[in-house]
């Protein structure tokens, strides 16, 4: 058994959990077409059974795929147990609310989020310490860090460090390749000593690949979503900040649909620190949802809903309506209108 750590043309690269014959820890496998009868697609960091190992040419081949965990896409990586959100503490300037749509896509894929302030050789001192105090409060345990100094390398990779399979995200320009570089070992080395032909492979993919960090743990070589999403379900926002979830679990609100917008029997007390940012990005998420119904709609009068067509409101009329039931949000009334739609029938 193994794990797909890079995939080439017809091949992959498969990191075995234990060592073989002469030491060996990789094997360059064969993809086989069954797999493709299936629909499957290997993908790296998919769990993998290798069959017909050829130890002395280090060769196998693929023979069965693991049940995937997750599926993260652009880049596709299986199984990610660990998302590390990545932004800058000057140039670019850090933003909040960018900030924290990154932390909800991390949070989204429910795996544990890190949350790295790259380039923190440039702010004063107090900044630093200023960003990081305020991301505990939400929740978070920050490493700030610096490639130009190494400041807090040793700290991250302590934090990968433990078996797994993380991937980087953020904005561009914040310093994610540069990061890579220098969290990458020498095992690039190792990859590189494969024959003139499968070099060349590997360089026309444009695959992720993933290298160890530590025994047991991979970091995905190239950054993740750097475009982040936000959930469609409005109810489901709340859950992705760590400063709510910790409370909702605690206690609840009075409506199980409730928005945290301040309404009599909320749970949570007004004046929290990301609760601007929190209000925005439901805006956001409205909106978003409103445009994707939308898009589905299916015919000029007509729209899906669920399973069924409805006649379509004037979109005036639709405003209304979605602004009472924001306003009875609190109410029993569930926001169908909000949710996305079903299959059709
Ligand atoms: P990416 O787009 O997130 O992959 O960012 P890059 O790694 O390409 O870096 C963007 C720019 O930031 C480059 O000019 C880097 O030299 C610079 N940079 C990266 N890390 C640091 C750092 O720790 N300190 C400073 N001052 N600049 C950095
Ligand atoms: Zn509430």
């Amino acid at each position: 058994m193994g794990r797909v750590v890079a995939l080439l043309a017809n091949f992959c690269w498969v990191e075995l959990d234990s060592p073989g014959a002469d030491g060996i820890t990789r094997l360059l496998c064969t993809r086989r077409t069954r797999l493709g009868k299936s629909g499957l697609q290997i993908c790296t960091g998919d769990r993998v059974r290798v069959e017909g190992i050829d130890w002395a040419a280090g060769r196998a081949a693929v023979g069965s795929l693991l049940p995937r965990q997750s599926l993260l896409e652009r880049p596709a990586v299986a199984n990610v147990t660990r998302v590390v959100v990545v932004v800058a503490l000057a140039e670019p300037e850090l933003d909040p609310l960018q900030l924290t749509r990154f932390l909800l896509t991390a949070e989204a894929t429910g795996q544990p989020v890190e949350l790295v302030f790259s380039k923190a050789d440039l702010p004063e001192p107090a900044a630093v310490e200023q960003w990081c105090g305020r991301t505990q409060t939400w929740g978070y345990q920050p490493v700030a860090l610096s490639t130009a100094t190494g400041l807090g390398l040793d700290a991250l990779r302590e934090r990968l460090s433990q078996p797994g399979l993380a991937v980087l995200c953020g904005p561009s320009g914040v310093g994610k390749s540069s990061l890579l570089n220098a969290l990458r070992p020498e095992l690039e080395l190792r990859v590189g000593e494969v024959s003139g032909r499968l070099q060349r492979g590997r360089h026309t993919t444009r695959h992720v690949e993933l290298f160890p960090i530590a025994p047991g743990a991979l970091v995905a070589d190239s950054p993740g979503f750097n475009r982040p999403a936000l959930p469609s379900d409005p109810a489901a926002l709340a859950l992705l900040f760590p400063e709510l979830r910790q409370q909702l679990a605690a206690v609840s609100c009075r409506f199980s649909n409730c928005l945290h917008q301040g309404d009599p029997g909320c749970a949570i007390a007004p004046g929290w620190d990301r609760e601007a940012l929190y209000r925005q990005c439901l805006a956001d998420l409205l909106a978003e949802a409103a445009r994707e119904e939308k898009r589905t709609a299916t015919g000029p009068g007509l729209r899906q809903r669920g399973s069924r067509l409805e006649p379509r409101l004037d979109p005036r009329l639709r405003q209304e309506s979605r602004r009472r039931q924001r306003q009875q949000a609190h109410g029993d009334e569930p926001l169908e209108e909000l949710s996305p739609p079903g299959p059709a029938g």
